[in-house]
């Protein structure tokens, strides 16, 4: 089903009570940036900051892997999601795991990871809430910080097999049950919302402490992470620091802000997963690498907060998810960058700056540069006598017909009434 379809029955079911929570969030955040007179500031140092790494991704990827090696940390390389779900799945044969405690890391989704390892006899449990009570469902998350937004709280008390819904009982109750898989897992995995290059370190940001858990109490901790996280340096990572929670949800910083170096107790590897990131800095999509994953795009979109993040279909949903989705796969998500409005939003709340209004629609003319259609559009409006021929083709066509044929949108829309006459004609 297409972006539309989905989004309809979405608002349906749920579209004003997930448009009133997102809402809320956003307003949250606004609040929060007021408080930092200098904000704007920080953004475009952000974005310089980030267009310098993309810019010189390869020397900062190596950079980053000499100095983690002297960390005491394991480095691996992978080309594409396949060798990333390989190299995880090898490192935890070696130790004959047989259960994971995995923290939120949308990289590992993009890889499939959970599926790759559940095939093979390893049982990955999400710690974190939402995404443990999405795992529960059996679904995606719809949000990429708040994974569970579109689920209410009886949908959680009934997947716990609790009568009582109030939401800080059914946290406690989540919380006890995950402890004891704490306890017993064999190793932890988690991702990493930056990697500092002159130190080699990794940095976790979590509201709930369960990455921590991860990373410290199993003997194995495998960080997945894709190579474009990387920020230069200490004083780098504090500008993003102090932006990151406030433009995600209002906080003034994450719970839990870790940084990641040797691990004592045991072995860290860092898998660094490329997945098409490098051959995206060789076009005009290059700047999608400068997302941090805050989310405030997808929390302000008047779109996604009425259609909820699932319509999109892809791991990353919202207006970053549709630059992402069809870089992906083209055919499949070629729907994305028309489930949008360019109001605008979310270039004016990107902390990095990313230019949407821009890159949507240089997306929508990427996805429609085979398109019949489009080329038979844009041969007639090149071509004065072709133009003609077409406007004397679609007064003659009946109105049923050209609904049918040209568009599926006004299903839900209604069709245009066609002048009988060009208005050239008089
Ligand atoms: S594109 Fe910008 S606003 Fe959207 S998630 Fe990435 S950093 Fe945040």
């Amino acid at each position: 089903m297409k972006h539309y379809e989905l989004a309809i029955n979405f608002y349906k079911q749920k579209g004003p009570r997930h448009d009133k929570a997102l809402w809320a969030i956003r307003q949250k955040r606004d609040k929060a940036i007021k408080e930092v007179d200098e904000w704007e500031e920080l953004r475009e140092k952000a974005s310089k900051i980030k267009d310098e790494v993309i810019n010189n991704l390869q020397d900062y990827v190596k950079e980053f892997i000499k100095n983690a090696k002297k960390e005491g940390i394991e480095l691996f390389f992978a080309k594409d999601a396949k060798e990333h779900n390989e190299i995880v799945f090898d490192l935890l044969k070696e130790i004959n795991a047989k259960k994971v405690v995995k923290s939120k890391s949308m990289l590992t989704e993009e890889c499939g990871l959970n599926e790759f390892l559940e095939k093979r006899g390893i049982e990955v449990i999400d710690t974190d809430l939402g995404e443990r009570i999405v795992q529960l469902r059996g679904e995606k998350p719809s949000h990429i910080v708040l994974p569970a937004i579109h689920t209410t709280k009886e949908e959680v008390a009934e997947i716990l097999g609790e009568s009582n819904t109030d939401p800080t009982y059914l946290t406690h109750k989540m919380r006890e049950l995950l402890r004891n898989e704490f306890l017993s897992a064999d190793a932890g995995i988690s991702g990493a919302n930056f990697l500092v290059a002159d130190k080699g370190w990794a940095v976790v940001c979590t509201n709930e402490g369960n990455a921590d858990l991860g990373a410290v109490l199993p003997k194995l901790h495998i960080i997945s992470v894709g190579v474009e996280k990387i920020v230069p340096s200490m004083r780098d990572l504090g500008v993003f620091l102090r932006m990151l929670a406030r433009n995600a949800t209002g906080q003034k910083i994450t719970t839990y802000t870790s940084i990641f170096g040797r691990k004592e107790n045991g072995k860290r590897v860092i898998v660094l997963v490329d997945n098409g990131r490098f051959e995206r800095l060789n076009t005009e999509f290059k700047e999608t690498l400068k997302c941090i994953r805050c989310s405030a795009c997808l929390t302000t979109c008047p779109v996604f907060r009425r259609s909820g993040g699932h319509a999109y279909r892809y791991v990353i949903p919202g207006p970053i998810g549709s630059l992402l989705a069809p870089l992906n796969n083209k055919e499949e998500y070629s729907d994305l960058p028309f489930a949008c409005t360019l109001c605008n939003s979310c270039e004016m709340v990107c902390p990095v700056k990313i230019p949407f209004s821009k890159q949507l629609v240089k997306m929508r003319e990427y996805v429609t540069k085979d398109d019949f259609a489009f080329k038979f559009i844009e041969t007639s409006l090149h071509s004065p006598f072709a133009f003609k021929l077409f406007s004397k083709i679609i007064r003659l066509t009946p109105k049923s017909i050209l609904k049918k044929a040209l568009n599926e949108w006004s299903k839900y829309k209604e069709f245009p009434t066609i002048p009988p006459k060009r208005f050239i004609d008089g």
